[in-house]
Order: structure tokens, then C-alpha cells, then sequence
């Protein structure tokens, strides 16, 4: 599977290993309420060992690990460029990978890491739960504000998600999120929206199915993403009939159903959104109603249009 995954993908972009390969502020909705400014820091690091199908951060990373340095160097590349950085309370270090893998973020770095971060009350790190262990005790320690681990569920369909290649199973996820929290760790999920072999309405049902898990495995925040091609074998699926990316609808449906239950906070995921929509006259109200729900945690009323 790993070999059929490889040799379908595209080229990987040239990276600068001491210069993170993205850094943004957006809005976010806080545990308490409010909307604060979130910066997210998409860290360049050594590529994630594992091959999920679905995966195309790997277009973003490097084949070997950085040298000592590079990443706190890369932490305070992005905060000098970040306009009023100060008054963001929380920040994501996103590694298109495992923050814990230690060929990708070596822990003799935590420490200069944690003292960048010195001004925040939250700090988002991701991982596969595999890797979620001793080294989130130590940065947790080491941090001045709260962790929170973002990691990937997916999907809660137990064969689809065996599919996706990720090594993981629905049990393995629940223990790391238990994990977490006897440790007082945050916990974000990440849920894919139609993963391939899944219709448009076993779609919809799965990404309610999942949202529920997340929720039984504590977490705070569930963010919905809906599910893309270009990494190669996703195109390939595509052209065999096996996956399509979801319809805008069945993304709104999703994440009012995420809202509605009023368990957490649930955001969906806006990025490249114009990729999934089919019509050009609602598609503005349809992502504003999204951007509207994401920040108020409130289902706001349908978009009307003849499509
Ligand atoms: S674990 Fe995450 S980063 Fe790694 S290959 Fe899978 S989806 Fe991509
Ligand atoms: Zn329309």
C-alpha cells in the first residue's frame, strides 16, 4: 500500500529548513466564548513517516530531519513577521506530521520552543496518537500556557479507516485521547469529510458517526475537513469512481449537526472551500454562513438558491 501511495505522488516543494513554509492569524472561537485571534506556524520539518492515503502534507516537508535549532529559529522567523502577534492568545505549530516525532522536532529543541512561546495561554500541537506519549509531558512542562493535541481520527467507519492506511484503529485513538486527558492535555480531532469509498449521504452519516466518537473521547474542539484530491493516488481513486470530495451542502450538514449538539466547539474547516462548491451564486453566502457558524457555535439559517 505504502509503495502503490509513493509512486502516485506528485513533486514536493523546495523548503528552507530554517524557515517555516507558512505562518497566518485567523479568528477563532475560544472555550470561553470569545473570538480571538489564532496565529497557526506550519513549521518545515522532516516528512511524517507515515502514508495515509489521503495525506498531501508530505508536498510541504523536507526528506531529512532539520539540524538542532532550525525550529525554534523558524518559531521566531514567524512571530517577528506576524502583525501584533502579542495579542494572539493562541498558537498552532502545525508540522504536517507528529509534533512528537523526534525526526521531525528534536526534543533537545522543546526548550527553546516553549521559550517562544512564552506569550501565549495556548499552544496546538498535532500528533498521531501512536506518538502520544512522554514527549507531551515534557513540552506541557516545559510550556507556560496550556497544551492542546490536535490529532487526526478521520474517520470512526472502522474499514474505510483501515483503508486510509493510517495504522490505526478506533480503540488506539480512544487510549491516546485517554491518555490526554488523565494528563490534564487538550484534545482536538480532526475529521475528514467523505473520505473515499463512502456515497454522498454514507458521507454525511459518517461524519455525524465520527463527531459523536470524538465527542465520547473528550474532545474540545472537533474541526471538520472536507476531504480533497491532488496527492496522486487520491486522484487515481477519483478516477475510478472510489472517491469525489463532498458537496458544500453536505459539509453545512455536517458541521449543524456538530454545532447543534452543543457538546464542544466545532469548526469547519474553510480552506480552498471554492474547490467543493457548485454554484457561483451562493457559494459567498454559503461560506459566510460557515465562517458565521464556526464563530458563533450557532446554526444560522439555510442559504436559499435554485441549485
Ligand atoms: S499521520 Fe497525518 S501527516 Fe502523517 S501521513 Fe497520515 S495524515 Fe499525513
Ligand atoms: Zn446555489
Amino acid at each position: 500500500m505504502d509503495q502503490w501511495i509513493l509512486e502516485r505522488r506528485p513533486a514536493r516543494a523546495a523548503l528552507d529548513p530554517f524557515v517555516p513554509y507558512d505562518f497566518s492569524v485567523e479568528q477563532e472561537r475560544s472555550a470561553s466564548g470569545e473570538v480571538v485571534p489564532v496565529a497557526t506556524v506550519f513549521l518545515t520539518n522532516r516528512e511524517c513517516p507515515w502514508r495515509c492515503l489521503m495525506c498531501d502534507l508530505w508536498r510541504n516537508t523536507l526528506t531529512e530531519s532539520v539540524p538542532l535549532g532550525a525550529i525554534p529559529a523558524q518559531i521566531s522567523h514567524a512571530l517577528a513577521r506576524i502583525a501584533g502577534e502579542t495579542a494572539c492568545p493562541t498558537i498552532k505549530l502545525y508540522n504536517s506530521g507528529s509534533f512528537f516525532d523526534r525526526q521531525a522536532i528534536p526534543i533537545e529543541d522543546y526548550a527553546a520552543i516553549a521559550e517562544r512561546l512564552h506569550c501565549f495561554e495556548r499552544v496546538i500541537v498535532e500528533s498521531h496518537p501512536a506518538l502520544v506519549g512522554d514527549g507531551c509531558l515534557r513540552l506541557r512542562d516545559l510550556l507556560r500556557g496550556r497544551l492542546e493535541v490536535a490529532m487526526g481520527l478521520e474517520t470512526a467507519h472502522p474499514e474505510v479507516l483501515r483503508r486510509l492506511n493510517k495504522r490505526m484503529t478506533l480503540e488506539q485513538f480512544s487510549k491516546a485521547a485517554e491518555w490526554l486527558k488523565k494528563n490534564d492535555i487538550d484534545l482536538r480531532v480532526f475529521v475528514l469529510v467523505k473520505p473515499p469509498y463512502l456515497d454522498e449521504c454514507e458521507a454525511l452519516e459518517w461524519a455525524k458517526r465520527s463527531i459523536d466518537f470524538a465527542y465520547e473521547c473528550c474532545a474540545s474542539v472537533i474541526s471538520l475537513i472536507p476531504t480533497r484530491a491532488g496527492n496522486g493516488a487520491m486522484d487515481e481513486l477519483a478516477a475510478r469512481g472510489e472517491f469525489s470530495p463532498p458537496k458544500l451542502r453536505t459539509l453545512e450538514a455536517a458541521a449543524g449537526y456538530g454545532v447543534g449538539l452543543q457538546r464542544g466547539r466545532v469548526f469547519a474547516d474553510l480552506w480552498d472551500l471554492e474547490r467543493i462548491s457548485s454554484c457561483d451564486v451562493c457559494y459567498q453566502q454559503r461560506r459566510a454562513r460557515l465562517n458565521d457558524m464556526n464563530l458563533s457555535q450557532s446554526i444560522t439559517p439555510q442559504v436559499e438558491c435554485h441549485c
